[in-house]
This record gives C-alpha cells, structure tokens and sequence, in this order.
C-alpha cells in the first residue's frame, strides 16, 4: 500500500470522523491527517489536532478561536469547504450529517480526489448531478456498509448481469412492532439500536428505516441500479451487508461483524486492506442468519423512498430534508415518532419541483423542505 496517504477527515468529531482517526493512530505510517473538520466541537477538534499533529482545520460555528497559534484554521459557514479548496490531499472523508455535506462532496469530486463517502445524504439529494461530476478513473468509495459491501460484490462484474441488489436492515429497536406500539416510544427507546454504534440522527433513521430509504436512493445513485432491481431484507443479525444475484442465479455478498471500522478503513486504503484486529464472524457461534421481508404498512418510508426516486429531480433532496428537520424536532421532543415520517410525507406531497435542477435548486428544494417540516410543526403545537 501507498504510505503516508494524505486525508482530509470532514465531520471528524462525529461518530464517523472519531473511528477513522481511531484506525488511523493504529497505523500511522500509512496515513497522514492532513486536515479535520467540525461543525461546532472546537475543543474536540483543536485536542484531534494536537494528538495527531494536523496543522489544517475548519469550524462552522465556534465561539472562540485560539488566539496565537501554529494552526491553520478556516471558521464560518462553508468552512469545510475552504478547507478541500485549499489543503492537498489524496482522499476525502466526507462524515458531515446531513446535507450539509453537499458542497463538500461537490467539491471533492471537482478537484478530481477520491471521495470515501459516509455523507449519503449528498448523494441522495445531489443525484445523478453528483454522478455526473466522476470522470473516467474518479471513485466515491462507500463507507455506508451495506454499499460497501455492494461495492466490493460489483467489483469486476458488469451492470449488464445483475438481477438484483439486496441492501440488508438489522430492522432496528422497533423491528416487528405494530403502528400502535410506535405511538409513544421516547427519544431514548428510538436511539437504541440493537447492532450498531452509531450518531443520533443515523439512529433514529435506522428505527424509522428511514435510513434503509436513504440507502435505496443512495444505492440507485451510485450504482446506476434501476430502483425496481432495489430489494430490502430485514437481517436482525447484521453479519450480511449487501448482496448482489446475477443472471445465472449466483449470489455474491459481503459478510462481517456489523462494525463501522471495517467499511471506514476499506474506504480509506482501497483497493488495499488494512489489518484491524476485528475478528471475522464467529459461524458457529451465530449459528443462523435470519433474513424477514420488511413490513411497509408500519414502515413507510420504504415506500416513499422508491416514490421519491421515480419522481427524481428535487424529490430525493426533498425526502432527506424533510427527514433531517424532522428528525431533529423529534430528538428535541417537539413532535412523536410517527411524526417524522408522516412529516416527510407530507413535504414531498406539497413539493413543486422547479424546471432546472443543478446544485442551487437542489439546495433551494433542501432549504423549503426544512422550513416547511418547521412551519408545520410550529403551526400544529
Ligand atoms: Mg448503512
């Protein structure tokens, strides 16, 4: 493997952004942080630098910068941004939440660099306008694991011969519960999941399967897959990632213990593999994999997202907005469970799509779609 790859790590105080510096203290002659992200976690950000010697950062909201200082630090809004534009680099980790995210993997892919994507939410709303900015030998490498996985199935094999693409859910806390049993679960029920460790919005999507519709749209993008070649099982065990059937009835899946370090490396060292120290799956131990069809009429954002996928332009940015301005009410305890999804919904009911669709009506369509989830819960309080 090349050493000494240069990574920008974008959201590097979250989740995301916290395991891949893990992976990378323990192999640091493959690796240089050459520039970390934050939206708001300065003291975090500034003990990441220290610890890692990076001289490049970028904060969206700080309250207070060090004052005399060796560092190289881009602050306001679109900081990250600034921070592609100007700091070399080899691979971008995009981990931002949400589709703040955007710009960024647009940049990244502008300045033709490989983007190790985690950030699904700009490739769900940037669609085939993302797609569309790969040249010939460019790469998104998925950290999503399901895509991940997918990923390395549809390595060497052609588009032309695949049946199908099965993204696999766990089914999150509220697997096999009724739409009377959701009325009322809490924030705290929502953000226990059974398999993954993982931040608080993604959490939520998983309960939801939000995610799941999240990841369908993120799935029809990257791999150019008609949606009705997208299934969905539910897996509770979360030892098989994704799997792809071709036409002569073989099946090809990736398989591993449901941890977010093994996606996160692959994406940094492709096509290479770096050792971790994770064991494969104990077989014997686990003793069945277990694989249900999802229940739509208690999970409907399954449903929505293949909906918003066939409408295309606006509508998929439309559906992750609204999910994210939702989902943040619902963490405030401003709306229930339910809400989220019937919120989504709604916005993608009342949504008119403009005539031209580039970046700027993307991130107009986003910016209605979080202000009509607000505006409505404000207006029902
Ligand atoms: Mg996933």
């Amino acid at each position: 493997m090349s050493i000494n790859k240069k990574i920008i790590i974008l959201g590097s105080t979250g989740s995301i952004g916290r395991q891949a510096l893990e992976i990378i203290d323990r192999s640091r002659d493959k690796f240089e942080v050459v520039g970390i992200s934050a939206k708001r976690s300065i003291d975090e950000l500034l003990s990441q630098a220290e610890r890692f010697n990076i001289k490049n950062l970028a904060i969206d909201e700080a309250k207070s910068l060090p004052e005399q200082s060796e560092l190289n630090i881009f602050s306001g809004r679109g900081s990250s941004i600034e921070l592609i534009k100007e700091i070399d680099c080899d691979v971008v980790l995009n981990a931002i939440v949400g589709s703040d995210g955007l710009l960024c993997t647009v940049e990244t892919l502008k300045r033709r660099k490989v983007l190790a994507l985690a950030n699904k939410e700009s490739l769900v709303a940037g669609g085939t306008l993302i797609m569309d900015l790969l040249k010939s030998g460019d790469k998104i490498i998925p950290v999503d694991s399901e895509h991940s996985a997918l990923f390395q199935c549809f390595e060497s094999e052609k588009r032309e011969f695949i049946e199908e693409m099965i993204l696999t859910a766990s089914g999150g806390p509220f697997f096999g519960k009724t739409i009377e049993d959701l009325q009322n679960v809490t924030v705290e029920q929502a953000l226990k999941h059974p398999n993954w460790e993982m931040g608080n919005k993604i959490t939520v999507d998983s309960a939801t399967l939000m995610n799941k519709g999240l990841e369908i749209l993120e799935a029809h993008f990257l791999f150019k897959m008609p949606l009705d070649k997208i299934k969905i099982l539910i897996h509770p065990q979360s030892i098989v990632h994704g799997m792809i059937s071709f036409i002569d009835g073989t099946v090809k899946s990736v398989l591993a213990i449901p941890d977010m370090r093994i996606p996160i490396a692959y994406a940094l060292t492709y096509p290479d593999r770096l050792k971790l120290n994770l064991p494969a799956p104990d077989f014997q131990k686990i003793g069945s994999l277990e694989f249900y069809v999802p229940d739509i009429k208690v999970f409907k954002s399954l449903d929505l997202a293949y909906e918003a996928g066939k409408s295309g332009k606006t509508y998929p940015a439309v559906f992750s907005a609204a999910n994210e301005a939702a989902v943040e009410a619902f963490l405030q305890e401003q709306i229930k469970f339910l809400d989220i999804v019937d919120l989504v919904e709604k916005a993608l009911q009342k949504h008119d799509t403009p005539n031209v669709i580039d970046i700027e009506t993307i991130i107009e369509a986003d910016k209605w779609a979080k202000q009509y989830v607000r505006i409505t819960i404000a207006e029902e309080v």
